[in-house]
Parts: structure tokens; C-alpha cells; sequence
């Protein structure tokens, strides 16, 4: 009788602990989903983009050439591109000057490719030199760098004289190469002095070489950068270094 007693107050025991565990479980369940509440945020629900397949621009993406036209460009000294067109590709055509958009841009995502010439004609600088003139004044490098010494912070996706690439990610001559480029322009103040400097991210064919540097002004051959005042928004300038460099496939997403 007494052991039976026993049993019932133990069982009577068992369960109120149980119960009370229960409770506390589902208290600190409240809290923790009070807690997550209090920090998801719904709005603003970003924008729906579809990507592209491979290398093809996304749906919001402004096309600046598709390898048909090179009706989004026009020659730096004036009038229309002078470039040759053909395969799918545009060419520096020596002697007839660098080309920029008609658009002009500020931060932008821009998807660029671009081929040396398989014939090895030169060293150095003189190999498969043009160049990708963000706001027709940051120079990103193209250069053919595959085996071919030359100073570093002058060598492929450098920016030029300012920032050595991280990595040397080249492909062999004639091989088609990209660039994807998330760019930050500069902000100027009133007075002309910079109140914020632009920033290069680069991947070269899907390897990081340039991560967020900081640009020290107008990329200049010889003396030291420095910034002069510009609109917010400028053209994007392809160089004719005298090197017949191909370029395809460029898009850029404005930021
Ligand atoms: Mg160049």
C-alpha cells in the first residue's frame, strides 16, 4: 500500500516537471520568433532581374554592343567610330582614335571582352595594348600579358600606373578574355576637390584581381594622378594604343 503511494506521488512529480519543462520550451520558442520578427525586414523587395545564360547581359542590362553595330559608339576626335566591324567584334583600327559611348555613365556593373591579336607582333607595352578609360579618364588595362614582361602596375588589368592586379589571370594571345567591372565614380564638392575617390572591383575571366582600390585621380602616363573635376556621369572610352585589339559582348548595368 505504502510502496503503491510512493509511486503515484513520483508519477505526480514526473508530470508537473514535464509540464513545466513544456512551458518554459514554448516561452523561449515565443521569444526567439519574437526575436527573429523583430529584425526581418520585407521592404524594399528588390527588383526582379533575369540573368543572363553564360556572358549574356541580364534583362536590365544597357547593351553597348552586340557585335552588329557600333551604333552606341563614336570616335573620340568626332563623328562616328572609325573601328573595324566584322565577326561578331569590334577592332582597333591604328591611327583612327580611341572610341567612347554616346552614353554617358557614373557606378555601374560593365561586362567586357576583349582579344589580343594571336600574331605576337612587339613587348612590353607595345603588345596588344589598348584600354578601358572608365568616365574616359580611369584607365583599366588591356595589355597582353601572356608571357610578356613589362612594368607591373602597367601590365593587364592594372589600373594603370595606380593599382598592380592582385593575380596575373591572362589567356594566350587571340583568345577571347573578359573583364567584369563593378565601378564607383568620384564625388566631387563644390570647390573642386573630391569628396569621396572612385573605386575599381575586377574580375578578369571570372578570377578577382583588382579588390575595391581606391583611385588616385586621371590616369596619367607620366608624374603623379590626380582628380580634376567631372560630370557625375561620363562616357565609357575604349584606347587605340595602335594595337589591333578586338573587343565583344559589352553590357553595363548602371548602379
Ligand atoms: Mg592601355
Amino acid at each position: 500500500m505504502k510502496k503503491q503511494n510512493l509511486n503515484n506521488s513520483v508519477r505526480k512529480i514526473l508530470l508537473v516537471v514535464l509540464g513545466v519543462s513544456a512551458l518554459l520550451f514554448s516561452l523561449q520558442c515565443l521569444a526567439q520568433d519574437d526575436n527573429h520578427k523583430s529584425t526581418a525586414i520585407w521592404e524594399p523587395v528588390p527588383v526582379v532581374v533575369t540573368p543572363g545564360v553564360g556572358t549574356a547581359p541580364p534583362s536590365d542590362a544597357i547593351v553597348l554592343f552586340d557585335g552588329k553595330n557600333m551604333d552606341e559608339w563614336e570616335s573620340t576626335k568626332g563623328g562616328p567610330s572609325k573601328w573595324k566591324l566584322g565577326d561578331g567584334a569590334m577592332t582597333v583600327v591604328k591611327k583612327t582614335g580611341s572610341i567612347r559611348t554616346k552614353k554617358a555613365f557614373g557606378d555601374c556593373q560593365l561586362h567586357i571582352e576583349w582579344r589580343t591579336p594571336a600574331v605576337v607582333v612587339g613587348d612590353s607595352q607595345e603588345r596588344g595594348n589598348s584600354g578601358i578609360f572608365l568616365q574616359e579618364r580611369y584607365e583599366l588595362q588591356v595589355l597582353d600579358s601572356y608571357n610578356n614582361k613589362t612594368y607591373v602596375n602597367g601590365q593587364a588589368g592594372s589600373i594603370y600606373k595606380q593599382h598592380i592586379p592582385l593575380v596575373n589571370a591572362c589567356r594566350p594571345p587571340g583568345v577571347w578574355q573578359t573583364y567584369d567591372i563593378i565601378y564607383t565614380a568620384p564625388v566631387f564638392k563644390e570647390d573642386g576637390t573630391v569628396e569621396k575617390p572612385a573605386y575599381f572591383t575586377v574580375l578578369q575571366n571570372g578570377v578577382l584581381i583588382q579588390n575595391h582600390v581606391e583611385v588616385k585621380g586621371n590616369t596619367v602616363h607620366s608624374g603623379q594622378p590626380h582628380y580634376e573635376k567631372h560630370n557625375p556621369k561620363e562616357p565609357i572610352a575604349l584606347q587605340d594604343h595602335g594595337n589591333p585589339v578586338s573587343y565583344r559582348n559589352i553590357w553595363i548595368r548602371e548602379l
